[in-house]
């Protein structure tokens, strides 16, 4: 008898799953998927390499620069390397249409280069990278990021030591 009185439950309220990949799927607002990256905002801090346990992301040095690259086919989604990004360089998105065929492998991947530039203030070679947001009070603007962005370390930190309210 239950079993009928489930079925007649069943046709009334229509089906409890989706159809995709034939129609649309809900996608709840709190889920950890695929993982973005922004180049503009990435310090170089290396802090995502060091706590993305499956090594998903991984830096190496090249010719043109600090390569970035994150292997979305390794990740476990544990949200981690957001978690640690002091500049939200890189974030979990809600997006879970990871789905591919093996022969795409290789490109299951986000490859960026952090450029080298001369410092605009000595000419060293340096990274044109995000300078650390951490413990610097008041924070800073988007002119002072550009600014710091093309200053070696050396020259980032007497700049920072001139404009004088850094905690
Ligand atoms: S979400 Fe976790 S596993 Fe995925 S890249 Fe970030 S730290 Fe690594
Ligand atoms: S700024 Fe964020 S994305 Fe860039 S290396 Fe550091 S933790 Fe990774």
């Amino acid at each position: 008898m239950n079993f009928i009185k489930n079925l007649m439950q069943n046709l009334v309220r229509g089906p409890s799953t989706v159809s995709y990949p034939f129609g649309p799927a809900w996608t709840p607002d709190k889920f950890r998927g695929r993982v973005a990256f922004k180049l503009a905002s990435c310090t170089g801090c290396r802090a995502c390499e060091q706590v993305c346990a499956p090594g998903a992301i991984r830096f190496d040095k090249t010719p043109e620069g600090l390569r970035f690259m994150m292997w979305h086919n390794s990740c476990v989604f544990c949200g981690l390397c957001e978690h640690y990004c002091p500049t939200d360089a890189i974030q979990q998105t809600t997006d879970w249409h990871l789905a591919h065929a093996v022969e795409d492998e290789f490109t299951m991947a986000i490859r960026e280069v952090i450029a080298y530039v001369n410092c605009s203030a000595c000419g060293a070679k340096t990274l044109s990278s995000a300078p650390n947001p951490v413990g610097v009070n008041p924070p800073f603007s988007a002119e002072e990021i550009e600014q710091q962005r093309n200053l070696c370390p050396g020259c980032r930190k007497k700049a920072l030591a001139e404009r004088g309210a850094t905690s």
